[in-house]
C-alpha cells in the first residue's frame, strides 16, 4: 500500500457550528480525487485535519494504515502528506531556494548539506524553475509563485500532496501549465486531493470526486457521473 488515505466519520465544530459532520472517503495510491463543494461547506477544514493544522473532533485520518488523526503538522508531513494553500504564501525576503529548502527541513530531520541542495534543485527543475533558485521570491509572476508553491510542497518528498485551490488565479494558458504539471506528478504515482473549483481542471484531472455541502458527503463517485447528479446541481445553484 502506498499513498493511500482513508478518512472515516470526520467530524469538526466551530464553537456552534459543525463545518464538518461525518465525513468519510478514501483517495487510493496513484488517484487525483477532487474534493468540490460550495463556498462554505467545510471542505478547507477537511484539509486542515489531514495535513494537521486542526484537530479533528472525531473520526479517523488513515495514511498507508497509519493513524494521523492526533499527530502534529510535521509529523504528518514525515509520513508523507504534503499541502499547498489557498493563498500563495510564500517567505518574500528569502529566496525561490530557501523558500523550498524551509519545507524540506519541515518534512525530516535536519539535512542543510549537498543533499539538501540537489533535493531542492530537482524540485525547481521539476516545476519549471530549474536554475531560478537564486531569485527574490517578491520578484516572482503569479504563476511562478504557484510553481515555487507546489516545489515546497514537493520538498518533503510526498506520497500524498493536498492542493487546495491551487489552480486559482491563473490565465487559461498558465491553467494549462498548471494542469499538466498535476498530471505529470500522477504520471509519478502520486495521490493528490484536489480542492477546486475550476470545473476544466477538474474534469481534466479527476476520475472520481468526492462533493461537500454543509460539512457532509452529498455526491462521490465517477466525475461525469457526480457532476450531473440533481443534489450537486442544487448544491450549487444555493451557493
Ligand atoms: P470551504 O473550504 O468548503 O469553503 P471551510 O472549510 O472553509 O469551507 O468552512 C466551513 C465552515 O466552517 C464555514 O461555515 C466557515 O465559516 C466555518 N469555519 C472555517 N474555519 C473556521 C474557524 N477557524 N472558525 C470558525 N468557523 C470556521
Amino acid at each position: 500500500m502506498n499513498g493511500r488515505l482513508e478518512i472515516t466519520g470526520l467530524k469538526k465544530r466551530f464553537g456552534g457550528l459543525t463545518a464538518v459532520n461525518g465525513v468519510s472517503f478514501a483517495v487510493e495510491p496513484g488517484e487525483v480525487i477532487g474534493l468540490l463543494g460550495p463556498n462554505g461547506s467545510g471542505k478547507t477544514t477537511v484539509m486542515n485535519m489531514v495535513s494537521g493544522a486542526l484537530r479533528a473532533d472525531a473520526g479517523s485520518i488513515r495514511f498507508d494504515g497509519v493513524e494521523l488523526t492526533r499527530l502534529k503538522p510535521n509529523k504528518i508531513a514525515k509520513h508523507g502528506v504534503a499541502r499547498t494553500f489557498q493563498l500563495v504564501r510564500p517567505l518574500p525576503t528569502l529566496s525561490v531556494a530557501e523558500n523550498v529548502l524551509l519545507s524540506f527541513a519541515f518534512g525530516r530531520k535536519r539535512h542543510w548539506g549537498r543533499e539538501a541542495q540537489m533535493l531542492v534543485e530537482e524540485k525547481l527543475e521539476f516545476v519549471g524553475l530549474g536554475g531560478r533558485g537564486g531569485e527574490e521570491v517578491g520578484n516572482l509572476t503569479y504563476i511562478d509563485q504557484k510553481r515555487m508553491e507546489l516545489a515546497r510542497a514537493l520538498a518533503s518528498e510526498p506520497k500524498l500532496l493536498l492542493l487546495d485551490e491551487w489552480l486559482a488565479g491563473l490565465n487559461p494558458s498558465e491553467l494549462r501549465i498548471g494542469i499538466d504539471l498535476v498530471r505529470h506528478l500522477q504520471g509519478l504515482g502520486m495521490s493528490v486531493l484536489l480542492v477546486e473549483h475550476i470545473m476544466e481542471a477538474v474534469r481534466a484531472l479527476c476520475s472520481r470526486c468526492v462533493v461537500m455541502s454543509a460539512g457532509e458527503v452529498i455526491a462521490s463517485g465517477e466525475s461525469e457521473a457526480v457532476l450531473k447528479a440533481p443534489q450537486v446541481i442544487s448544491a450549487y445553484l444555493g451557493d
